[in-house]
């Protein structure tokens, strides 16, 4: 069975990503590494609400650093760009270039991202991040195809799942 490695942004986009790869077949964890969330106990709610969904769906959910300054020395220099700017490139490549080199280390055979699920992210941006890092490895899936969303939202309403209101770092605030 082929191993996934799923990048985790959030509990609820989770869901249905899950769902989907478990539904072809795959074995699949979860990586949740997401330094750019702001504050820490923002953080830590997101990281217990991803937490709670792979219990749910019975798959173990791994952890990377919370290596928020890292993220920022990169990120910050695009502070004023706009949600869906340079800044959140970067952001994905620093994320899923974490998420491949756990996926070798780790022994999985691909890596795929809960991002593209989200109607406000570009799934084409992000596949074209993933594919730079590992085309050999890198699953660029479009998740918010045939309702992804809607499937995802509606099974966190079902579980009471955590659900932000904002993107995750400091300058996506307000
Ligand atoms: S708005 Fe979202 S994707 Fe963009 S840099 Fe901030 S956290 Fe990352």
């Amino acid at each position: 069975m082929k191993k996934v490695l799923l990048h985790i942004c959030c509990g609820v986009c989770a869901f249905a990503c899950i769902n989907y790869l478990k539904e072809k077949g795959f074995y699949v964890e979860g990586f949740f590494y997401n330094p750019n969330i702001s504050p820490h106990e923002e953080y830590l709610k997101r990281r217990d609400a991803a937490n709670d969904v792979c219990g749910i769906t019975s798959i173990k959910l791994n952890e990377g650093k919370y290596n928020s300054r890292d993220w920022d020395n990169i990120c910050s220099v695009y502070r004023n760009e706009p949600e869906g700017g340079k800044r959140c490139n970067f952001c994905y490549d620093f994320r899923l270039a974490e998420t491949f080199r756990v996926t070798i280390a780790s022994g999985f055979d691909s890596f795929a991202t809960t991002l593209s699920i989200s109607p406000h992210k570009k799934s084409k941006i992000i596949s074209d991040v993933g594919m730079a890092i590992a085309p050999e490895y890198f699953m660029a899936i479009d998740f918010k195809k045939n309702d992804g969303f809607k499937k995802t939202i509606a099974l966190a309403k079902t579980y009471n799942i955590y659900r932000q209101n904002y993107c995750g770092c400091a300058y996506s605030i307000g």
